[in-house]
């Protein structure tokens, strides 16, 4: 199998094309889709697998080189999985995650008064790689937790002052990075995708 030493990183969101080129090998060359003035296509899909897909497919056909794509987004149990993969759009067109987040906590108050001692949630990761000669591979990874009953820390991005994972007292907000990195559900999505890199 040769060994990819070139991707361009299919997502324009910020936060995550960090966490992505930091668990990339140092040898890898990244592109962003900045760099070649490309948005992000429409996610037209019904999963996370779907999305991914769509990405990865159309930042690939776009530049010519291989691409690796995700698709994540926060499911809540008692909201019934949302926001789901519709977790970038509940922070309206202007990428406002103080709304976002109001929204959650408005709607879990809505289901139930006292949900502290009583929540489950997970974020979920789809990472795809798609070749410019239409192969593709897919991985998906899962962190599960809690909802925050406030939001905490400055860390991070998108929902990450409210996720408490299993195990930890802290938010992915309050977390160091690299703790964060090392744990969540794109490093787990990442686990089986490495094996094709330098
Ligand atoms: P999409 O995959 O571009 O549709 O966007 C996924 C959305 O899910 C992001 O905009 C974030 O709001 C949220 N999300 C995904 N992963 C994380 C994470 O690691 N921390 C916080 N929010 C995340």
């Amino acid at each position: 199998m040769n060994k990819i030493k070139e991707v361009v990183i299919g997502t324009n969101n910020g936060g995550k094309y960090k966490e992505i080129c930091c668990l990339l090998p140092n040898k890898v060359k990244k592109h962003s889709p900045k760099e070649f003035d490309i948005l992000t296509p429409e996610e037209t899909g019904k999963s996370f697998e779907e999305n991914s897909l769509i990405k990865a497919s159309y930042f690939s056909k776009k530049t010519n080189l291989i691409c690796l794509s995700d698709d994540s987004g926060l499911e809540i149990d008692l909201l019934k999985g949302k926001p789901g993969i519709y977790s970038s759009r509940w922070s309206g067109e202007k990428n406002n995650f103080d709304l976002a987040i109001k929204k959650i906590f408005k709607e879990m108050n809505n289901i139930k008064k006292d949900w502290k001692n009583d929540n489950v949630a997970k974020f979920i990761c789809c990472m795809t790689l798609f070749w410019p000669n239409g192969k593709s591979y897919s991985s998906k990874g899962i962190i599960k937790g809690k909802i925050s009953t406030t939001k905490k820390g400055k860390n991070g991005f998108g929902y990450d002052p409210i996720f408490i994972p299993d195990g930890h007292n802290q938010t992915f907000g309050e977390m160091k990075f690299k703790l964060k990195m090392s744990i969540d559900h794109r490093f787990k999505a990442f686990l089986k995708i490495k094996k094709f890199f330098v």
